[in-house]
């Protein structure tokens, strides 16, 4: 659904912008943070539709950020997709495992970021209803 709202959490201002540009032209609408608390803040105050979390931030990463938000419950259904660069360290699988939604490696690839965002939300909503 067009119009929900993001929350990106991201400390390097290039990735920042691409994945507010992408988000923006699919209609949906961002709120920004760069470091993990005021990310769960917003999550708590404006329940997004979706977090997109980096996992390396400056302070607490966003590995406990996503714990923290899952053990809250104000924050524990938002959906999180991971987005990482280490994709040497922390693949997929362990990340999954963590219990992340989805997850991105950067650099990010505009279409298949894209297949993502949605998949995820599509998941969400089938949730919501039930089907
Ligand atoms: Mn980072």
């Amino acid at each position: 659904m067009a119009g929900e709202l993001v929350l990106v959490v991201e400390d390097n201002e290039k990735n920042l912008k691409l994945v507010r540009d992408i988000l923006r032209f699919n209609g949906y609408q961002t709120v920004e943070a760069v470091m993990a608390e005021e990310a769960i803040n917003i999550a708590r105050a404006q329940r997004p539709a979706l977090i997109l979390m980096d996992i390396q931030l400056p302070g607490m990463d966003g590995i406990t950020a996503f714990k923290l938000l899952r053990a809250d419950p104000t924050t524990e259904r938002i959906p999180v997709i991971a987005v990482t660069a280490s994709a040497m360290t922390l693949d997929r699988k362990k990340i999954l495992e963590t219990g992340f939604d989805g997850y991105q490696a950067k650099p990010i690839r505009v279409k298949e970021f894209t297949e993502e965002v949605q998949r995820v939300l599509r998941l969400q909503s089938d949730r919501k209803t039930g089907s």
